[in-house]
């Protein structure tokens, strides 16, 4: 049988650089062309060749009621049918953004952007302009898009300003943002004591899931807290990756740590492009057209992500979804965990609300040096061998997983049968 997945990988490296319009897609560190999905229903997608996956990834996070879940569907269906764009306002972002400032516990007040990248982009600029200052604080390992402030790594030494870490960006603007450990806090501490009154903002992942996924210690969030109030400088929890993923409340309700910035995506766009900044008023307000700090977009607010995000908020606030949610993800990783050690495999494994981290490690990392240990290539067999299985998950070791409300137990109990084959043909 021919591999159409082969066939049209070749085809789209013709045209497309690296044949994917984002890296991680392209399967570069697990080896293999990438799946081309033709259709998704609930937990399951499907590729070209007819191959169905129970999918772990979701689209990288923001299906978290399954792919095409009917409601949505509709939902945008019905908003397409009304009108694709307006460039002006609609009732629906004055619904959405109501809808987040009463969910959300740091939102006073909230503007809707196309995606993640410039939801942080955005927050960033408008603590700089906030504050007057133009030091930015990051922690290694955590993404929170591609703007050039943010695709820095950290500099020679302890406390020194950051090197780009892409082509392309400017060591002038990587020099504002200082690179810390995440999880450290005396290192935050020693950083603002030496640099606090040139701080403009932190930013955090308050669960990190760009570098697999790492729990926050909560002294390090509180410390994160307690250190920009003191020195006045603004935190930003970047929740697009863990905004209505790992609760109703965010990330910051359930470490009941309060930043005075959040940026979200994924989730509250229900799978169309749809990101979010906001937080305090006072901080809020310096944005234009009330205030001096300029950001705009042609497509914000767009009515068939609105729809789209309403929706989807909408049925996560149903009783007892996260608790079945979180007891499936925790299930599905106290399975893997045991059937690894029955194997005698090095494994580890954790989950927050609905995202997961997987770990060829003894111990769940606490930090990017700790995730750098993890034995990538026993990731990498794993991956294929459940993939050939028909289990779809993130093709890289330094990624996070997700579970839907779509995902069964019966698919949880599945998956580990499949696992217990897999982990088998390791040892
Ligand atoms: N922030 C975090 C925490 C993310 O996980 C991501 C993307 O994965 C981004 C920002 C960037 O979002 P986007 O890919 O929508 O630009």
């Amino acid at each position: 049988m021919s591999d159409r997945n082969t066939t049209l990988f070749e085809r789209a490296r013709r045209h497309i650089p690296g044949g994917v319009n984002s890296p991680v897609r392209a399967f570069r560190s697990v080896g293999g062309a990438p799946r081309f999905f033709v259709s998704g229903n609930g937990a399951r997608a499907t590729d070209v060749n007819g191959d169905e996956y129970l999918d772990y990834v979701g689209s990288w996070g923001p299906l978290i009621l399954g792919h095409a879940h009917p409601e949505v569907v509709a939902a945008v269906q019905a908003a397409a049918a009304d009108g694709l764009s307006f460039g002006a306002p609609t009732e629906g972002e004055v619904e959405l953004a109501d809808l987040l400032c009463r969910l959300v516990p740091s939102m006073d007040m909230v503007r809707l952007v196309s995606s993640g990248t410039e939801a942080t982009m955005s927050a960033i600029r408008l603590a700089r302009g906030y504050t007057g200052r133009d030091l930015l604080v990051k922690f290694e390992g955590c993404y929170h898009g591609h703007s050039d402030s943010l695709l820095v790594k950290a500099g020679s030494g302890l406390l020194t300003f950051g090197n780009p870490s892409s082509g392309g960006v400017p060591a002038d603007v990587a020099k504002h943002t200082m690179v810390l450990d995440y999880n450290d806090a005396a290192q935050v501490e020693q950083a603002f004591a030496a640099h606090g009154n040139k701080i403009a903002a932190v930013i955090v992942e308050p669960v990190a899931g760009n570098m697999n996924l790492i729990a926050p210690d909560p002294a390090f969030l509180t410390t994160l807290r307690a250190c920009c109030t003191q020195y006045g400088a603004v935190l930003i929890f970047d929740e697009v990756m863990t905004g209505f993923r790992v609760g109703l409340e965010c990330a910051q309700g359930r470490y009941g740590v309060t930043p005075d910035m959040t940026t979200l995506a994924k989730v509250i766009g229900g799978g169309m492009p749809l990101g979010a900044f906001g937080g305090r008023r006072d901080i809020m307000e310096k944005i234009a057209p009330l205030g001096p700090v300029y950001q705009a977009g042609t497509l914000s607010g767009n009515p068939l992500a609105v729809a789209a995000g309403l929706v989807t908020l909408r049925l996560i606030q149903a009783p007892g979804f996260y608790a079945d949610l979180s007891r499936k993800t925790a299930d599905l990783c106290s399975g893997l965990s045991q059937l690894a050690r029955k194997h005698g495999q090095v494994f580890s494994a954790q989950s927050v609300g609905g995202m997961f981290g997987l770990y060829f490690r003894a111990e769940c990392p606490q930090n990017y040096a700790d995730v750098l240990e993890c034995d990538t290539a026993a990731f990498s067999r794993f991956f294929h061998a459940m993939l050939a299985a028909g289990y779809y998950f993130a093709p890289s070791a330094y990624e996070a997983g997700f579970v839907s409300a779509a995902h069964t137990d019966a698919d949880i109990a599945a998956t580990l049968a499949a696992a217990d084959a897999a982990f088998g043909r390791l040892s």
